[in-house]
């Protein structure tokens, strides 16, 4: 453990600048130069965990293959280094609080008055350095929520300060990204904000080694000698981040500044051979040279926000490269379609995704979505309550089951075809008590589905509380809908689509997590071909 090296990356200016991106970025280079990396968020707020956020506040909820409910940024984590993240990887300051006053009352501080310092930041010194104690990193990219000066950051940043302290300055290097506006009316690009953040950053006694410099337009060789001399750092330390087309291209632009020889050097790690990154270059240049182009609409409730499907918007990003086909994605809000629009609503489009959701709020829309796909056979695709919305709309139309409803939305429905799972019913608290992470599941040979994956079994990772309900199952079955996905352990039903139907597939799992630049999910993949047609 004494070997592992720690980055940490801060913010400075304004939030949203992109440190998820840097961090990832650089991790990814770092891994294509042969070290093993990892990153890890620390969210400043005082929720436990972002499960129980509305995605309007954060976005998407991201999910872990251990079913931690954790920030999106671990979802770019994932997608850059096609490494999964755990539990360890998203702490926040609630989880660090819960642990804190647990053991104050389990008596471990032997009556000691518990204080911010020493015991909440050994409580993040301690869950920093926990996850490069297993042995399997050489570096650990710590990203710190939030922007410096903030008054919920100060706990981390004092951290930050006592491990370089304690570790040595070859073993904490501290990356600062800041903001260089540009003003049009002067033609200025100007450095102010960043000499006043990072002054900032020194008042709590942290020297950035590395200043990242997010920016419109190029900045010249002044403007960075600028900030190198008024910050304190090496010339070739201030490296810009200019705003580019595609997140996926910021490793190659940090590459070509030397942002990962810099931190390696700064560690006094060998410097290895120059990473050419084969495969991801590849993949950009199929990303940018497109032989076909398709529109997919996303029925959802959440679509003022995209980041509230961040990872399906990335999904579709992966496999529109792998299939050299552009995107364009339209979002529909679901609470605008009725019964008498729909055909309106989702016309012109060549494949239509039905979101993940909660609630009531917009659930017709997608009932009618689900079946205006089905009948005029255009891809459709359902994720998790999308699938359910299939199967309540296929129960309805096909079964002719009038009312037929999950009980989340209606529990004195008298045809539940998707309900509440028993272990489920006692359950009261909302955090972290649904099923969530990885669970098996089997797919029948016959099946669309299985063509895609052309694998007999499958890990997925879950995020509901409510499921298909197996009283339904031979009924469904019988008049067309198959149920292709079983999970073995409990026969729960994972996956169901239409076999007379050009593409329609539902999943009660987020295929959209798993989904990387390197390894585009097999479902998406599919999708999308078949909205090619
Ligand atoms: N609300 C549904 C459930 O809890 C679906 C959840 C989801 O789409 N993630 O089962």
């Amino acid at each position: 453990m004494a070997d592992v090296k720690y980055v940490f990356v801060t913010g400075g200016v304004t939030s949203s600048l992109g440190k998820g991106i840097i961090s990832a970025s650089l991790a990814k280079l770092l891994q294509a130069r042969g070290y093993s990396v990892t990153i890890q968020k620390l969210d400043p707020y005082i929720n436990v965990d972002p499960g129980t956020l509305n995605p309007y506040e954060h976005g998407e909820c991201y999910v872990t293959l251990d079913g931690a409910e954790t920030d999106l940024d671990l979802g770019h984590y994932e997608r850059f280094l096609n490494v999964p993240t755990s539990q360890a990887n998203n702490v926040t300051t609630g989880r660090i609080y819960q642990s804190v006053i647990n053991k104050e009352r389990k008596g471990d501080y032997l009556g000691k008055t518990v204080q911010v310092i020493p015991h909440i930041t050994d409580e993040i010194k301690r869950r920093i350095k926990l996850v490069g104690s297993c042995d399997k990193y050489d570096i650990v990219i710590t990203e710190i929520g939030g922007t410096v000066g903030d008054i919920e950051s100060l706990p981390y940043i004092e951290s930050v300060r006592q491990l370089k302290w304690e570790l040595g300055p070859q073993n904490c290097i501290v990356i600062h990204l800041t903001l260089v506006p540009y003003l049009s009316s002067t033609g200025e690009s100007k450095t102010k904000p960043t000499q006043h953040s990072v002054k900032e950053l020194l008042e709590t006694g942290i020297q950035p080694d590395v200043l990242v410099l997010r920016t419109e337009r190029h900045l010249n060789e002044d403007i960075k000698r600028k900030v190198a001399l008024f910050c304190n750092v090496e010339e070739n330390a201030v490296i810009e981040s200019v705003d580019v087309s595609t997140i996926y291209e910021v490793p190659i632009k940090m590459l070509e500044q030397g942002l990962d020889r810099i931190i390696i050097k700064k560690m006094a790690l060998p410097v290895n051979a120059e990473p050419p990154l084969v495969e991801w270059r590849e993949f950009l240049t199929k990303l940018k040279n497109p032989k076909h182009s398709i529109s997919v609409g996303i029925v959802g409730k959440y679509v003022e926000l995209p980041d509230a499907y961040k990872s399906i918007a990335e999904s579709f990003i992966h496999s529109g490269a792998m299939n050299e086909c552009e995107i364009n994605i339209e979002y529909i809000h679901s609470e605008e379609i009725t019964e008498k629009n729909v055909k309106d609503k989702l016309n012109g489009l060549n494949g239509i995704l039905v979101a993940p959701g909660f609630g009531s709020r917009g659930i017709d829309g997608k009932i009618f979505t689900a079946r205006y796909a089905r009948e005029n056979n255009i891809p459709f695709f359902g994720i998790c309550l999308g699938m359910q919305c299939a199967v309540i709309e296929f129960a309805r139309n096909v079964l002719k089951l009038e009312g037929a409803h999950s009980t989340e939305i209606n529990h004195k429905t008298k045809y539940p075809v998707i309900d509440l799972m028993e272990e489920q019913k006692s359950i009261i608290d909302k955090g972290g008590t649904m099923r969530l992470g990885g669970y098996r599941c089997i797919i029948d040979r016959n099946s669309k589905t299985y063509s895609a994956y052309q694998k007999d079994e499958i890990v997925e990772r879950h995020r509901h509380r409510y499921e298909f309900n197996n009283k339904f199952y031979d009924e469904i079955k019988n008049h067309g809908m198959s149920p292709v996905g079983i999970n073995p352990e409990s026969g729960l039903v994972e996956i169901i689509e239409i076999p007379d139907h050009k593409w329609y597939i539902g999943v009660q799992f987020h295929p959209e997590y798993s989904s990387t630049v390197i390894n585009p999910h097999p479902l998406f993949v599919s999708f999308v071909k078949a909205c090619i047609g």
